[in-house]
């Protein structure tokens, strides 16, 4: 049986990607029967009926589950922030992190419209960037004028399901019509059966790139630990949770304990206050969070 990944969701039809090319497909009775709504993003199990269209016949299990927008299986997250207008703020970022690392996706930050910056404003942006690339992370400065960055970005795509996340106005839509046009230079049947545009509800849906999917509405709209526990926090903090062998008490968070690795590599300043104060501030956020029944 072929298999593929649905690409888009529209009035009881899936989209399945497969070869280049996409199958109109149902659902057969056996799997709603569990329940189970399909999304974009699953990988599934189909049986042409001809060339262009088909029946669901299985849903892979799923990496991991977004709610809003309503995808499975994200790989990535292309964290857009702006350098400037709005302000670059390290607290909203690092609550994107937390999140993303959360939901198992791997964080790529992109810090947007540097072409605005003052040379001073620069060096405090660098210096941030520094920041995060030494917890771990890829950080890319662009500029959709002057088209910097970009040539960056488009490779990370490659094999990967992207979101883009970050707040309104950060410039994701701008980077996405840079990076677009090289996508219609291709004859790709995808690109058309897509009919972008011409949604007017919030249908996620998975353009590709090359050899990549990224999702056209952006992700992580809601910023809230809904699920999330104090003691998994420390988890999405990377450089912490690296240290965290190393505190005195198991299962330390950080917090209050003595002899805390974490505290010292904050006073040792290898990891920045600003940081750690977010830190504590999530745990402080979790912990007054309304049990949910
Ligand atoms: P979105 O809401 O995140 O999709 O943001 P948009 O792509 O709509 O961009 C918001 C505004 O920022 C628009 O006026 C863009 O022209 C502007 N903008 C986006 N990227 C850049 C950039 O790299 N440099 C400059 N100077 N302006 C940008
Ligand atoms: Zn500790």
């Amino acid at each position: 049986m072929p298999e593929g990944r649905i690409i888009k969701s529209l009035s009881g039809f899936y989209y399945v990607l497969h070869d280049g090319q996409v199958t109109q497909c149902r659902g057969r009775g056996v799997f709603r029967k569990k329940k189970v709504t399909p999304l974009v993003g699953d990988e599934v199990v189909f049986q042409a009926d001809n060339e262009l269209e088909g029946y669901i016949l299985e849903i892979k299990e799923r990496k991991n589950e977004l709610v809003r927008p309503p995808i499975s299986n994200v790989d990535q997250a292309l964290l857009v922030f702006s350098a400037i207008e709005p302000d670059f703020s390290t607290v909203l970022l690092d609550r994107f992190l937390a999140l993303v690392e959360s939901n198992d996706i791997q964080p790529v930050i992109c810090i947007s419209k540097v072409d605005l910056l003052s040379e001073k404003q620069k060096q405090l942006i660098e210096q941030y960037a520094e920041d995060y690339r030494k917890i771990g992370y890829e950080v890319i400065l662009t500029s959709t004028v002057m088209e910097s960055g970009i040539a960056e970005i488009k490779p990370l795509f490659e094999n990967q399901i992207t979101v883009i996340a970050g707040q309104s106005g950060v410039g994701k839509s701008s980077l996405l019509n840079v990076l677009k046009p090289e996508l219609e230079l291709k004859t790709n049947d995808i690109s058309i059966s897509l009919g972008r545009g011409k949604h007017t509800t919030r249908h996620v849906e998975l353009i590709s790139f090359g050899e990549g999917l990224v999702a056209d509405t952006p992700g992580f709209s809601s910023l809230e630990f809904l699920t999330l526990e104090v003691e998994e926090l420390s988890h999405c903090f990377p450089e912490m949770s690296r240290l965290s062998e190393d505190c005195k008490f198991r299962g330390c968070l950080h917090v209050k304990e003595p002899k805390c690795a974490v505290k010292q590599a904050v006073e040792n300043q290898a990891i920045p206050a600003y940081r750690y104060e977010h830190y504590l501030q999530f745990v402080e956020e979790i912990k007054q969070r309304k049990p949910r029944y």
